[in-house]
């Protein structure tokens, strides 16, 4: 059981003193605090103990452990209540032109699937697979019924049980990738989960403002599993009240979903129809139909949350979320003509 079933029954005594959150936040600006990473079993032939995981493989595994991980599971006064519900799981080849293409429209620091298994196998002593020999897993968990309802009724700052969506769910989504990262390294199959390397490390950068070096919501959109909105949060079949994770493997697995080529396919406004409900709930006026989503006014608003989480919820974590839920893409694909709007 992990540290945080402690908080099964009580809050915290001293917030500040919430190690797991400080952890999370050094690891996610400076890549720092993360576990060591598995280390890759040379006397084996991949394939040789065990068949070779398929794309089936990946999406039974990602559902069983999004339905029996104990990890699953929000804090005191939640306990037991699940974080995440079922997963969508896609997949996108290392040799994707989109995967170059990412350097020019998020910038030059995003890497490339192959440079993050180049890392990978550098650290291992092995030769770097080629990209059409790895493949990028993506996957979508969205967020419980409860919490989304419970967000869509705040109005100011984050909700509860958002916020402890926020930080157990990215421990719990580290945990499960890291489960699988260690799998497969232990069957001789070279395999990475970007976000827990030394290199992830959030900058500012002059084109795209705060952004992290491997971008799993662009992983996503590239496996086919959602579209961009207004929000900028991305709008999936299971909505826009969801977190993304991928991770990189050496292995040749096969796209299973049709990507639109319009990115903002899934968005009432983007597609011409009256909506903008996201904008209505920002309480900072950062969406507008002009500028649409204005990032930066964004990200100060979020980073003022966490004294809010803090004091209310005995948690250090930042969060916000309120154009994602009480709005018509929060669990699902938008209706997507006139008169539509859910
Ligand atoms: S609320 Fe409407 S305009 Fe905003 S992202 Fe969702 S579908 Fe698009
Ligand atoms: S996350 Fe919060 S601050 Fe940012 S755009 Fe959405 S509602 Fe506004």
């Amino acid at each position: 059981m992990g540290k945080r079933t402690l908080m099964k029954d009580r809050y915290r005594r001293f917030p500040l003193l919430d190690i797991e959150g400080f952890k999370n936040a050094i690891g996610e600006m400076h890549g720092k605090f993360f576990p060591k990473q598995p280390v890759l079993n040379k006397d084996v032939r991949p394939g040789e103990a065990k068949p070779l995981p398929d794309e089936a493989w990946f999406i039974q595994t990602l559902k069983d452990k999004l339905a029996h991980h104990p990890e699953n599971t929000k804090e005191y006064p939640f306990y037991g209540e699940p974080i995440y519900g079922e997963p969508l799981v896609g997949f996108v080849r290392g040799n994707d032109p989109l995967m170059e293409q990412y350097k020019e429209i998020i910038g030059p620091h995003h890497f490339t699937p192959w440079e993050i298994m180049r890392w990978q196998a550098e650290n291992n002593g092995v030769t770097p697979p080629a990209p059409e020999d790895i493949s990028v897993v993506s996957f979508v968990m969205p967020f419980s019924p409860q919490t989304i309802k419970e967000n869509a009724a705040v109005v100011d700052w984050p909700s509860e049980r958002w916020a402890q969506t926020r930080l157990l769910g990215e421990i719990f989504s580290q945990t499960i990738v890291r489960e699988i990262v260690t799998d497969l390294m232990g069957r001789g199959i070279l395999a990475v989960s970007p976000d827990v390397t030394p290199m992830f490390n959030k900058k500012r950068y002059p084109k795209v403002g705060w952004a992290s070096p491997w971008s799993h919501r662009h992983m996503a959109y590239a496996a086919g599993l959602g579209t961009f909105g207004m929000h900028d949060f991305m709008i999936t079949e299971k909505g826009a009240a969801v977190r993304f994770a991928s991770f990189v493997v050496n292995l040749r697995l096969a796209p299973n979903r049709q990507r639109p080529e319009d990115i903002h396919a899934y968005c009432r406004h983007y597609q011409g129809l009256p909506c903008l409900k996201c904008a209505k709930r920002c309480p900072v006026e950062a969406i507008t139909a002009e500028r649409a989503h204005d990032k930066e006014t964004c990200s100060q608003r979020v980073g003022k949350s966490v004294p809010h989480c803090v004091k209310n919820y005995h948690i250090f974590i930042y969060g916000c979320g309120l154009c994602a839920t009480g709005v018509p893409c929060e669990s699902g694909i938008p209706v997507l003509k006139t008169g539509g709007a859910r």
